[in-house]
């Protein structure tokens, strides 16, 4: 999943940005509310978490114009403490979820998975469940017929993607744009390679290759 972070408080965009990269997303990272309204129209995030205090122009504006222009793309916005005005105003403007100032990273982690499960029609499941298989998103691998199957980084990344677009037929652009942020040189074979992994952990029918159109992550358990 590729996320938009947009906060100009340096020491706290590299604390989150190190630590989303830590948990398999793709982190492009934001100081300038100007740069933020453009490159938050027109790139495709998962998720985006706006600051409201941000240099060039009021958070606030930036998600009202992206609303106006039809971005439905999951904003949490992060607000001052205290500042019951910001928060109403923040979700008057069309965001999903706040968090005041200052947080403990484990519940953005647990807010950002709850956000990308509802925005995929999920919400009904406390932990990412599709195929039979159940995710672990803190530790990181995933339970099969009562059996932990471990994962790499990268293995992670994937199927948490398809496991969120389940049934869904995924281009190799597709999964390279939202698994790899703006800066990451993005190689299909790459991908070839992790997804032939996966299928390796399991099962070969898992994910069902398209050709010429790409991959699909089966739907339905059993
Ligand atoms: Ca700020």
């Amino acid at each position: 999943m590729r996320l938009l972070l947009v906060e100009d408080h340096v020491p706290l965009a590299d604390e989150l940005v190190a630590g989303l990269g830590k948990q398999g997303y793709a982190v492009d990272w934001l100081a300038d509310g100007r740069d933020a309204a453009y490159q938050g129209a027109t790139e495709p995030y998962d998720l985006i978490i706006l600051d409201l205090g941000l240099p060039g122009r009021p958070g606030l504006e930036v998600l009202q114009e992206w609303r106006a222009a039809g971005q439905a793309t999951p904003v949490l916005i992060l607000t001052a403490r205290g500042s019951w005005a910001e928060r109403i105003d923040g979700l008057k403007a069309g965001a999903d979820d706040y968090l005041t100032k200052p947080f403990h990273p484990e519940e953005l982690t647990l807010r950002i998975q709850a956000l990308l499960r509802r925005a995929h029609g999920l919400a009904n499941q406390p932990q990412l469940e599709a195929a039979g298989l159940q995710l672990d998103e803190a530790r990181q691998c995933v339970a099969l017929d009562g059996q932990t199957i471990e994962l790499t980084a990268a293995e992670f990344r994937l199927l948490r993607y398809f496991m969120l677009h389940a049934g869904q037929i995924l281009s190799k652009g597709q999964l390279a744009e939202h698994l790899y942020d703006g800066e990451t040189e993005r190689d299909s074979n790459v991908l070839e390679v992790h997804v032939n992994r996966l299928r390796g952990k399991l099962g070969r029918e898992v994910i069902e290759t398209r050709r010429g159109q790409g991959y699909r992550f089966s739907g339905v358990a059993g």
